[in-house]
């Protein structure tokens, strides 16, 4: 039995090497080269539903420029980063979770669980998420 971090880590670098090969799946999303339900778009970012939904409204904000993550030097970005978070509050209220509540993720490298390295921010909500994530 391979363990758990084995397999993330395995998974990670296959991950990194299908983006080598196929180029970079976000990119082709805000490009509307690939499929995706896209909730609204402008300039900078893209919003679209995750395919694999881990909540009731699960949307990703990406912005429409390639940015493998935050470990990127940002420092120019700043306000593609604010934006970013302003959409996305945004999104939540027009989905209507902003009430309940939700909760805004971004996932950087393998041990987070990073799986598409284009930077990504998870609008997760309609349902009880629990603290600490797993
Ligand atoms: P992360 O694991 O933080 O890198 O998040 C990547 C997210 O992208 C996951 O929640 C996937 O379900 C989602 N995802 C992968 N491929 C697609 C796709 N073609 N359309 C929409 N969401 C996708
Ligand atoms: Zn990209």
């Amino acid at each position: 039995m391979i363990p758990f971090a084995v397999q993330k880590l395995f998974f990670y670098f296959w991950k990194k090497l299908m983006m080598k090969i196929r180029g970079c799946l976000f990119c082709q999303i805000a490009a509307h080269e690939k499929p995706a339900k896209i909730l609204y778009e402008d300039e900078a970012c893209v919003v679209f539903q995750d395919i694999h939904p881990r909540a009731p409204v699960h949307l990703l904000v990406i912005p429409r420029r390639h940015i493998a993550s935050l470990n990127e030097d940002l420092g120019k970005d700043e306000a593609l980063l604010g934006h970013l978070l302003a959409v996305a509050g945004r999104m939540a209220r027009e989905q209507g979770i902003d009430g309940t509540g939700y909760r805004t993720v971004i996932n950087t490298n393998a041990e987070a669980g990073q799986t598409v390295f284009h930077l990504h921010v998870h609008v997760l909500g309609g349902r009880i998420l629990r603290w600490p994530p797993g």
